[in-house]
């Protein structure tokens, strides 16, 4: 897929550079192969910057970090629910008093509604992660808002709440993802922090990569799941979790639901 977008972004830049070549020719009557490059280089890496980087501005800002959370974390799952890991996690941010935020996929939502009930009962916030986590550079407007609302709806019909957050599968975008997660009353947000833990690099590795980079202001993204898979072993996560939280206390931060951070940022 990596290859697609990027052939994609190859072949766009082609067209626009030439766009520009032959308005620049037309004009002043100048051509040089070696300017075309130029420009060439330039919109392609921009445009595969844009695509893949979670913090660029390129195709609209995404919440990813807050500079004003003074020894604030914000845990944030995605993927889920996937039981019976989601129901394990749930348990213990419940032992420990803590909420965070849930970025629930559609298609897995219709498989555990009543988790996903449970994520909003025991007031954790719920976002909007795509209806089957397609990957969105390459789709279509209506596409996107379709993988948006549907899973919106479902939430909200389920849940009684409709997500205020929208994370792209990847942290991928186009020109349009960002203006369509706005239009369906979501803020686009990623994470500053991964680490991985779909890979299974074991517990002592999840808690490392975490302990040894969170710091303030820090949106930490751990998964639940992965992707539609049905029901993928996240227990190497369950395990090393509340060794993560209870450092984290230990170090003084407190646990905000990611859209508290964006509030107190003063972001929204
Ligand atoms: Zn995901």
């Amino acid at each position: 897929m990596i290859f697609k977008i990027v052939l994609a972004a190859n072949l766009i830049s082609f067209i626009l550079s030439g766009i520009v070549f032959i308005i620049i020719r037309i004009i002043s009557g100048w051509f040089s192969l070696v300017y075309f490059i130029i420009i060439f280089l330039i919109t392609d890496a921009f445009l595969i910057y844009g695509t893949f980087e979670r913090k660029s501005l390129i195709f609209g800002k995404t919440f990813w970090k807050s500079q004003k959370s003074d020894m604030a974390i914000s845990i944030t799952f995605d993927d889920g629910p996937n039981e019976p890991y989601t129901s394990q996690i749930l348990n213990i941010l419940d032992t420990f008093n803590i909420k965070a935020t849930f970025f629930v996929i559609g298609e897995n939502a219709e498989l555990y509604p009543d988790i996903v009930r449970k994520i909003a009962n025991n007031d954790h916030e719920i976002g909007n992660h795509s209806y089957n986590h397609e990957v969105l550079p390459l789709k279509s407007p209506a596409f996107t808002k379709n993988q948006i609302r549907k899973t919106s709806d479902l939430i909200e019909k389920v849940a009684g709440v409709r997500p205020e957050l929208f994370r792209a599968p990847h942290g991928w975008r186009n020109p349009w993802v960002n203006l369509i997660a706005k239009e369906e009353g979501c803020t686009p947000v990623a994470w500053t922090l991964g680490v991985w833990d779909t890979d299974h690099p074991g517990v002592e590795t999840i808690i490392n990569r975490t302990l040894g980079k969170i710091q303030s202001g820090c949106v930490l993204l751990l998964h639940d799941g992965r992707g539609t898979e049905q029901n993928p072993d996240s227990s190497q996560l369950v395990r090393a979790l509340p060794i993560i939280i209870q450092k984290c206390k230990e170090k003084g931060y407190r646990f905000l639901k990611l859209s508290e951070m964006i509030k107190e940022s003063g972001k929204r």
